[in-house]
């Protein structure tokens, strides 16, 4: 739960998804629209819904947005209204706002002008699905950016009754196991001498280089 405050601006796909994630989980969500019919949509789901154009300064300023914990503006179609609300809610003193991009070059310019996060939903969801369509048996896999990823790997028959220190997963200094889910129990520190049962679940990060290589020898 969460007794948070966040504004979201621009009620595409991502950003209604964003909002109703956010209240759901018990944080209080401000969502604002240029379009009234996208307010209408998302009002039954969050705290507040407003129509406004957040490019422009006076409406920001009086949205009082730098009193929200994070903003995250999702306007992806509109390119320019993307850069000038994002300069606009940073200049207002918004501490901390994240900022959808559509593509490297649309991320770099935010990151320029101060968004403090940028996503690229399509091109990380595309790297996630790639990753689990390459090997069935992951079936997570996060890209934490400097080149190091999160991946969460099934234990197939294959592997049934080695133990998690009979996979070298920790020999590698850079490799780490996060975790170890076996049905609903979740362990974060796992005995090096657990015996393994398909269906379990074994979390690791590291450098996308070194846990591709893990992978590859675990089958
Ligand atoms: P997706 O639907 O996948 O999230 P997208 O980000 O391209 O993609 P759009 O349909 O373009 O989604 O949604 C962006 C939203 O941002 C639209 O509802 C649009 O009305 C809104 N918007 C655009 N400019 C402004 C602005 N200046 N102020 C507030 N909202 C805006």
């Amino acid at each position: 739960m969460s007794d948070k405050q966040y504004a979201v601006i621009g009620l595409g796909r991502f950003g209604l998804s964003v909002c109703k994630e956010l209240q759901s989980s018990g944080a209080q969500v401000l969502a604002i629209d240029i379009d009234e019919a996208r307010v209408k949509e998302v009002a039954p789901f969050v705290s507040q819904a407003i129509v406004a154009n957040c490019t422009n300064e006076e409406t920001v300023k009086e949205l009082k947005l730098d009193d929200y914990d994070m903003v995250m503006v999702s306007i992806g179609a509109d390119v320019n209204s993307s850069i000038l609300t994002t300069l606009v809610v940073k200049e207002s003193g918004v501490k901390s706002v994240w900022v959808k991009a559509n593509d490297k070059f649309h991320g770099k310019i935010l990151s320029k002008i101060g968004a403090d996060r940028v996503i690229m939903p399509e091109r990380d969801m595309g790297i996630r699905i790639a990753r689990k369509m390459l090997d069935k048996r992951v079936l997570e896999f996060i890209d934490l950016g400097s080149d190091l990823a999160m991946t969460e790997i099934v234990i197939g028959h294959k592997l049934l009754g080695k133990r998690l220190c009979d996979l070298n997963l920790c020999k590698e200094r850079d490799v780490q196991v996060l975790g170890f889910k076996r049905g609903p129990n979740l362990a974060n520190a796992p005995s090096l001498d657990i015996s393994l049962e398909t269906g379990d679940v074994i979390i690791i990060a590291g450098p996308k280089t070194l846990l591709a290589h893990k992978l590859k020898n675990l089958s």
